[in-house]
């Protein structure tokens, strides 16, 4: 356990009416709660100087490392209002973890599992009023860790924050649960070979944006990147991983080649099929495999998964040279069953037989 206590500051709340109406249809990412959480790290003196403390903009030196080198890793979980009005959240110790990883790949420093699930819950807690309880929306958690050392020498900080805010989410695709056109990008990668694709590093995000438009002005909502070395080869979508599904209950999915993030709804999709007892295969996926396999009728869906879009169908794949409609575009059954399945143990209508929620 970690000794840190926390120093609360109370924020000037939004009127209930204002927030009552954001809550209404929040969209996503666009509105804040009325709190966040900050904790420094020096690398003298560790952890210290924890605070729950208004939301609002932080003064940062203009020589601060992260500005200059990217020094920035993040995290995305969300808090869930079910229908007693109790509030949980979803396998925090994963995002925890996969922070650890991501810090360790950018030099930056661990951060205790308890402190990280901690801090969320603080702000949770503090800020549940902000927690909507209108169908599938939720409040979406962004902790995060920066280099804020001002110091213009290339080498790891010695000094970084970490903070948490919180922001009410509908929806992540504005069509709700309709099948999304994905773009193959085959002109830029987003991870090759020893390069951070595993980590969850702002980086990877801005070297995405790019090839994400362009997804956008061919009509799709989403980029697949392919291996660096090998366009045939899957890597995973701007933000969620992928799975194909077949006709002889087996399902599909890159493996964690340290090129892909290792998600967290993948993990636990992969528990919950396996628990219906599909076969899962983590292995290489080819584009070529599954354009044959879908011709062929062996490849019956095919879906992609986020914390943030929870799971999603794939209606189209398009590229330069061809484009693919599955299943005449309509969300497959076995993936509207497995995302009822997860959506059910998150909103509490289902048995959380694995232990997986945090009650705040
Ligand atoms: N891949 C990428 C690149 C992502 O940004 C995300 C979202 N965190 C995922 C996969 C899915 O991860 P998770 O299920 O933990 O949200």
């Amino acid at each position: 356990m970690t000794d840190l206590t926390f120093a609360f500051t109370e924020a000037e709340r939004l009127p209930a009416a204002d927030r009552d109406a954001i809550l209404e249809n929040p969209g996503f990412g666009d509105h804040f709660t009325d709190h966040m959480v900050s904790i420094t790290w020096t690398k003298d003196a560790g952890w210290h100087d924890a605070r729950v403390m208004p939301y609002g903009p932080i003064a940062m030196d203009p020589a601060s490392s992260v500005l200059h080198y990217g020094q920035e890793i993040f995290e995305g979980l969300k808090a869930y209002r079910r229908a007693d009005g109790s509030i949980v959240t979803f396998r925090p110790e994963e995002n925890a973890r996969r922070l650890n990883e991501s810090a360790t790949r950018l030099a930056l420093p661990q951060i205790p599992v308890e402190l990280f699930v901690e801090a969320t819950k603080q702000l949770v807690a503090v800020d549940a009023e902000w927690v909507p309880s209108g169908a599938d929306q939720s409040l979406y958690i962004r902790p995060f860790m920066i280099a804020d050392e001002s110091f213009l020498g290339v080498r790891a900080a010695q000094r970084a924050r970490f903070m948490v805010i919180a922001s009410p989410a509908g929806p992540y695709f504005s069509g709700g649960v309709k099948p999304v056109s994905i773009w193959l990008s085959q002109d830029f990668a987003r991870a090759g070979h020893g390069g951070t694709g595993a980590a969850k590093c702002g980086g990877n995000y801005a070297a995405s944006l790019l090839p994400q438009n362009v997804a956008a002005e061919n009509g799709c909502q989403q980029v697949l990147f392919t291996d660096a070395d090998n366009p045939d080869v899957i890597d995973e979508l701007g933000g969620m991983n992928l799975f194909l599904v077949r006709g002889d209950s087996t399902l599909v999915t890159p493996a964690l080649n340290g090129n892909i993030l290792p998600g967290i709804t993948r993990k636990s999709l992969i528990q919950l099929a396996q628990d219906r007892g599909y076969a899962v295969e983590e292995r290489a996926v080819t584009v070529t495999e599954w354009r044959e396999g879908v011709a062929d009728g062996s490849i019956v869906e095919a879906f992609a998964c986020g914390t943030a879009a929870v799971i999603t169908p794939i209606g189209q794949l398009k590229s330069p040279d061809f484009t693919i409609d599955f299943g005449d575009r309509a969300p497959g059954e076995f993936t509207l069953s497995l995302r009822e399945e997860l959506t059910g143990i998150q909103y509490g209508s289902r048995e959380d037989r694995h232990g997986w929620l945090e009650e705040i």
